[in-house]
């Protein structure tokens, strides 16, 4: 079997599966976040009963990211629905914008949207969050209310987004009846040059295969190339197996894993104990790609959709705005290579910075380079940075979301992971896929560049 099959055979309590076959799984966990959760706490509620259980309160994380930072009332209900359910129900994993439990929340547009308007509890993009809070394991099922869930394969774990049925039906009995995806090996070889980052790692696969290439399929990533790989790596090339239409992703579990999940749990006193799985020799693969990272260069993906791939060198695409962000591009590790590009320089479009969780920001505005903190340094390059972390103008959102594409015909180069029309708000601008570096070097240009080019300036 697969890594894949391995995990889906033992939550189905089965000694094999095959691709094909439907199974029944036990979840460990289920997440939602604040667009998808009232939706799947309506159906729970109306299939279950008004005064049901979820079957778990401590396998449900709820995690508010989405649509937060805005004054438009709807966005902010959803917020105090999500409280009212997990204190109605007992839900510890409740990852408030408030601290006020009894609160309801309420942005104020009047402080604007830099300085951070958040409590304690607030945890940043569902996917960032998730393993930095414990809740990923290896070996484990978890479904979430969201197509980028995959992201946690980077942890030798099944994770795939389900939909508001679905996922109510997983609330009221931790089971839900899956296919068994088949399984597309790409091995990765070799490790990358300087200036090429695991963006450019799964921008070139799904150049290679198209927007529909993994239409429910797993994507294993594994080989020596991809052990190499740091786990904020791994997590950015998983995050975007959906892309290619992927079920979910899948990596080996090694000491990384290990190390990152081991302190994770024990910070955040979260389970301690998993099962990875292991490859075997009897694994059965639909597709075979061989990568070797020492020979990708800087990628774009271009309008419109994520498997137009063209090399930064080749493209001489003028710009209107720059953005780095979200689950895909906005770790640490993503503003740190951001930064390394643009220090000392000074962008020429109008260019933001969305870190994706609260500690992001923390560790950019206590990391300094000299006499200046890694925040400061992009500030200086002219980088309109928000403490607001969250999903932001990733998908767009309502009209006065930070860095929103409101006006028509914006070019956008952007280290998110989605560029279908309208994703980041006007549907008639265009939004090119590329790493934080890229997006950094072409912030300076004002057209699509080559990072290379900066590389030791
Ligand atoms: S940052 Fe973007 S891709 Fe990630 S969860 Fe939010 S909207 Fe989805």
């Amino acid at each position: 079997m697969t890594l894949t099959e391995k995990i889906l055979a033992r939550a189905a309590g089965k000694t094999s599966v095959q691709a094909g076959d439907n199974i029944w799984v036990n979840a460990d966990v289920l997440m939602t976040h604040d667009v998808c959760g009232p939706g799947t706490i309506g159906v729970f509620k109306r299939e279950f009963g008004q005064a049901a259980k979820v079957w778990d309160k401590k396998k449900i994380v709820i995690i508010p990211d989405h649509y937060i930072f805005t004054a438009d009332s709807k966005s902010n209900r959803n917020v105090d629905i999500l409280r009212d359910f997990s204190r109605e129900q007992g839900i510890e994993y409740f990852y408030d914008v408030i601290d006020d439990s009894n609160g309801h929340w309420h942005f104020d547009a009047a402080k604007g949207n830099m300085k951070r308007q958040y409590g304690s509890r607030y945890a940043g993009v569902c996917h960032t969050a998730l393993p930095a809070k414990g809740h990923t394991r290896p070996g484990e099922i978890l479904f979430g209310t969201d197509s980028h869930t995959c992201m946690a394969g980077a942890f030798n774990q099944f994770a795939t987004g389900i939909g508001n049925t679905d996922a109510g039906f997983v609330m009221g009995t931790g089971k839900l009846l899956i296919k068994v995806p088949e399984t597309m090996h790409f091995r990765l070889e070799g490790k990358l040059q300087p200036g090429v980052m695991a963006k450019d790692i799964i921008l070139h696969c799904i150049g290679e295969i198209g927007f529909d290439g993994a239409t429910y399929r797993a994507m294993q990533f594994d080989g020596e190339g991809a052990l190499n790989l740091s786990i904020d790596d791994r997590m950015t090339i998983a995050n975007m197996a959906i892309e290619a239409g992927g079920k979910n992703a899948m990596f080996e579990f090694d000491s990384r894993t290990a190390e990152y999940v081991d302190a994770r749990v024990k910070l955040n006193g979260t389970k301690s104990t998993y099962e990875p799985v292991a490859r075997d020799k009897s694994e059965k693969f639909v597709y075979e790609l061989v990568v070797d990272l020492s020979k990708l260069e800087p990628t774009v993906a271009c309008h419109p959709d994520p498997g137009q791939r063209k090399k930064a060198k080749e493209m001489n695409q003028p710009l209107d705005r720059a953005y780095v962000g979200s689950c895909t591009g906005g770790k640490t590790s993503d503003f740190v290579e951001f930064a390394h590009i643009l220090r000392g320089k000074k962008v020429v479009i109008d260019t933001f910075g969305v870190p994706a969780t609260p500690d992001i920001v923390n560790d950019l505005q206590s990391t300094y380079w000299g006499n200046s903190t890694i925040w400061q340094i992009l500030v200086d390059a002219g980088v309109q940075m928000t403490e607001n972390a969250g999903c932001a103008a990733c998908l767009g959102g309502p009209v006065d979301t930070f860095g929103r594409i409101n006006k028509s015909g914006i070019n956008c180069i952007s280290a998110t992971n989605r560029n279908f029309p309208g994703r980041m708000g006007d549907k008639e601008s265009k939004v090119f896929l590329a790493s934080p570096m890229t997006v950094a070097a072409s912030a300076l240009t004002g057209k699509v560049t080559d990072p290379r080019e900066y590389l030791g300036n």
